[in-house]
C-alpha cells in the first residue's frame, strides 16, 4: 500500500531572537527594509542594537534645501535614526562615521563590525545581500548597500568567531563569538517570512521620521504593496522576507 505523502507546511516563523545586531548603510535603510520585522522583536522582548555605517551625509537630492551641506545633514540624519529606533523599540543606536556614498568592503570596515559582534554577542545579524545587484527594472542596488552588506557577512564569517583573525581584538578582551543566524533581507530567493501585519503602522510610522528623505510622501501604499509581495509565497497579508542562514546554537 502506498504511504500517504505528509501535507507540506510552511516552516514556523522562527522566534524572535534574543539579542540582535541589525546593520545598515544609510539611515532610513533599516525602516524601509526590516522595520517590521524589529519591530515584532522588540515587542517580543528582543534586546536590538541598529548600526549605521554612514550618517547618511549625502542624503537625496530631492526635499534639501540648496543651503544645507553635508555637514548639517549629518546631525539631522543621525536625530531622524534615533527616532526612527525608538519607534521600533531600538535604545542603541551606533554611527560608526564612514563617507556616505563611497563605502567599500574594505578590512578596516570588516574589523570594526567584528568588534561590534564581539562586544554585544548577538544570537542574529541583520543586514542586507551584497550579491544582489539589480532589483527590478528601475533600482541598482546602491554600492554603500552591498558594500555594508558585503562586509557584515565576513565579519560574522569567519572573523567574529575565531580567535586569530584580528588579534588585536584579543587584546582589548573581545573573546570570539559565534552568531547562531543571519536575516538577510533583499534576497532573490528569501525562505523564511516574518509576519509584520500586526506591526505595519509601527513600520510607516519609523520610517516617516526621515523627514528630510520623504518630505510630505506618505510612503503607506508602497509599504504595505512590498510587504503584500514579500508574504505572496506564504499567504501572508504582509511579510518581511529573508534568506536565513543558521550557523550555530544560541549561546
Ligand atoms: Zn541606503
Amino acid at each position: 500500500m502506498a504511504e500517504t505523502a505528509a501535507p507540506i507546511s510552511p516552516p514556523e516563523e522562527p522566534a524572535p531572537p534574543a539579542r540582535v545586531l541589525s546593520v545598515h548603510a544609510h539611515p532610513d535603510d533599516q525602516e524601509f527594509s526590516v522595520g517590521g520585522t524589529l519591530a515584532k522583536w522588540t515587542q517580543a522582548g528582543s534586546e536590538v542594537i541598529s548600526v549605521c555605517v554612514t550618517s547618511g551625509e549625502a542624503g537625496s537630492n530631492k526635499y534639501i534645501p540648496a543651503e544645507v551641506t553635508r555637514e548639517t545633514l549629518r546631525p539631522v540624519r543621525e536625530e531622524e535614526q534615533r527616532r526612527a529606533c525608538a519607534v521600533l523599540g531600538i535604545r542603541e543606536v551606533l554611527f560608526l562615521g564612514y563617507p556616505d556614498g563611497a563605502l567599500a568592503p574594505t578590512l578596516e570596515l570588516r574589523r570594526e563590525l567584528t568588534r561590534l559582534i564581539r562586544r554585544y554577542r548577538p544570537d542574529a545579524v541583520v543586514c542586507g545581500d551584497p550579491t544582489v545587484r539589480y532589483y527590478g527594472t528601475s533600482y541598482m542596488n546602491h554600492p554603500d548597500h552591498r558594500a555594508t552588506a558585503d562586509a557584515t557577512l565576513d565579519a560574522v564569517f569567519p572573523s567574529a568567531g575565531t580567535r586569530f583573525i584580528f588579534p588585536e581584538l584579543l587584546a582589548d578582551g573581545l573573546e570570539p563569538h559565534e552568531v547562531a543566524a543571519v536575516y538577510i533581507h533583499g534576497a532573490d530567493q528569501p525562505d523564511t517570512f516574518v509576519d509584520i501585519s500586526q506591526v505595519m503602522e509601527t513600520k510607516v510610522a519609523a520610517l516617516m521620521e526621515h523627514r528630510s528623505q520623504l518630505g510630505e510622501w506618505d510612503p503607506r501604499e508602497m509599504l504595505a504593496g512590498w510587504a503584500e509581495e514579500q508574504g505572496r509565497p506564504r499567504g501572508l497579508p504582509a511579510a518581511e522576507a529573508f534568506r536565513r542562514m543558521v550557523l550555530a546554537q544560541p549561546q
